[in-house]
């Protein structure tokens, strides 16, 4: 079992596609344990993309990122972090394959709708940020075993 975090970005709240987003996240079988809205701080912004905050596009990022509240999400599953990146697609929304989250709703390299965490270390780092441990809600979903085989869990 994997845990990643997700974050509904400013463009997917207000565009009203929240909902449709997680429902994709559900209807695939992953575990929702952690939803809450916020809204991202300056502060925030440069520690969450820490690795870009050099790069010259910076600031234009950091201005839509904390332009309105954002969902963040906390999803488990078996090797939930590849299966979600892989379900947002490419970054730039024009490259992204149809059928994936960005594929159907983005036409943008920035208005890309939804964040994951991309490696194991990313993921541990950016639940720490944004989950405290009391808002995780670990549980067992009562249809585990139709979800999964016990081999692969
Ligand atoms: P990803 O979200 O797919 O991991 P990156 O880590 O490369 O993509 O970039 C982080 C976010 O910064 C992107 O999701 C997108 O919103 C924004 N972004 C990426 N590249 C650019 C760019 N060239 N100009 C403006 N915004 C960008
Ligand atoms: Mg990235």
């Amino acid at each position: 079992m994997e845990r990643t975090l997700i974050i509904c970005k400013p463009d997917a709240v207000q565009r009203r596609l929240v909902g449709r987003i997680l429902s994709r996240f559900e209807d695939k079988g992953l575990n929702m344990i952690g939803l809450k809205m916020i809204t991202i701080t300056p502060e925030l912004a440069k520690k969450h993309y820490a690795e870009h905050a050099e790069k010259k596009w910076y600031p234009g990022l950091e201005g839509f990122i904390t332009s309105s509240p954002v969902v963040v999400g906390l999803i488990e599953g078996v090797d939930a972090i590849a299966l979600v990146r892989k379900m947002l697609g490419a970054t730039n929304g024009r490259n992204a394959e149809p059928g994936t989250i960005r594929g159907d709703f983005s036409s943008s390299q920035q208005m890309n709708l939804v964040h994951a965490s991309a490696s194991a270390e990313d993921a541990a780092r950016e639940i720490d940020i944004f989950f405290g441990e009391s808002e995780i809600q670990a549980y067992e979903p009562a249809i585990m075993p139709s979800l999964y085989a016990s081999d692969e869990l």
